[in-house]
């Protein structure tokens, strides 16, 4: 009966015009977002960076491309190379985090944001120099000792790179510069240094 129809709709109707909405008025109002969230905007500290490549090792869907320069950096052992590159393709990325929790260092993390909508794929991109000039308000997600500093990307100030990390820095202690002949023996004593000069 359609009488009988148009009443129960209009009593839905009734009933739902006293409830307060679900959702908002986007993107003039926003919704918390907790400080866990993972988003774009890698947050990346070089100086936390050896050059491993452990994050592109693990990156399920092979979008990090690392390019190092080993006579760029720090060259003994515990040292780090150089970064050339670092690229990180956002169009493909699924910000599972797998990244972030193979980075021995903690020098990647995942970043808050989700508007980067661009016209073009390749904008996406971000690349070594993004990542160094962007604003360090990494998300607290995998790393708990951001969690204990209270930190939140959206609110506060930057967390600088000591901040960062479990470890305190310099996680591994620097040795002093070897002579060619130290290095020399060292690799006659267990084969494992090729000395060049
Ligand atoms: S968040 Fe996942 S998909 Fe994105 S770069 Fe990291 S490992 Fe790759
Ligand atoms: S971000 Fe971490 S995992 Fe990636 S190269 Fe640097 S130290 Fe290695």
């Amino acid at each position: 009966m359609y009488g009988a129809g148009i009443l129960r709709g209009l009593g839905v109707t009734l009933r739902n015009l006293a409830r307060r909405p679900f959702t908002i008025q986007y993107p003039e109002e926003r919704v918390p977002q907790h400080p866990r969230f993972r988003g774009q905007e890698f947050t990346w500290y070089e100086q936390r960076c050896t050059g491993c490549a452990s994050c592109a090792k693990y990156c399920p869907l092979g979008i990090i491309r690392i390019v190092t320069d080993p006579d760029g950096g720090n060259e003994q052992d515990g040292g780090s190379y150089k970064v050339d590159v670092f690229d990180i393709d956002q169009a493909r990325c699924m910000y599972c985090g797998l990244c972030v929790e193979a980075c021995p260092y903690d020098a990647l993390h995942m970043g808050s944001g989700f508007e980067a909508a661009t016209l073009r794929r390749e904008d996406l991109v971000i690349n070594v120099d993004m990542l160094k000039a962007r604003e360090k308000r990494p998300s607290t997600w995998f790393r708990p000792q951001l969690e204990r500093a209270k930190a939140d990307p959206h609110h506060g100030d930057p967390v600088e790179w000591r901040e960062a990390g479990r470890e305190p820095f310099p996680w591994h202690p620097k040795r002093p510069a070897q002579t060619p002949e130290e290095m020399d023996h060292r690799a006659s004593a267990d084969g494992s240094y090729r000395s060049e000069r």
